[in-house]
């Protein structure tokens, strides 16, 4: 891995850690020339993956898609970016073991909102009227009993 300042490649990792399911590492790396740190996260790359959308039709599983998404929902929140790559490769991992190489979109957008919730609120609703297509103001309402619960 190539030092980003000044390129190079004499660098080494001074700490890794793990996903929850270990889906995806994060090691951070210092350069032995500079002394410059960064972090880079490791992960599997899901070339065959497919969702399944609401209309039935298959289309390639996009990875920055599914990040623009959530991102969307956190900006301007104290959620850290960083911990959010995380949450989507670990998330991506436990869906693809229990669908398969084809996961339904509905799932994913729960699993989303599930974890959302834990972390941020504020972003967990934004996520909500996003991806559920909220249109009025009971279902909103519904939503956010279910945040209280
Ligand atoms: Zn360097």
């Amino acid at each position: 891995m190539r030092c980003p300042k000044c390129s190079s490649s004499d660098t080494r990792v001074i700490d890794s850690r793990g996903s929850r399911a270990d889906a995806s590492i994060r090691r951070r790396r210092e350069c032995t020339e500079c002394g410059y740190r960064f972090t880079t996260v490791e992960e599997v790359l899901r070339e065959s993956l497919r969702v399944i959308k609401r209309d039935a039709t298959r289309e390639d599983f996009s990875r920055d898609k599914l990040f623009r998404s959530v991102r969307k929902a956190i900006e301007g929140r104290p959620v850290d970016l960083e911990q959010v790559e995380m949450m989507l490769a670990d998330l991506v991992d436990q869906l693809e073991r229990e669908f398969g190489f084809e996961i339904p979109t509905r799932a994913i957008g729960e699993e989303i909102m599930n974890r959302l919730r834990r972390v941020d609120q504020m972003a967990f609703v934004r996520f909500a009227i996003a991806y559920k297509d909220i249109e009025d103001i009971a279902e909103l309402d519904r939503e956010l009993e279910w945040i209280r619960s």
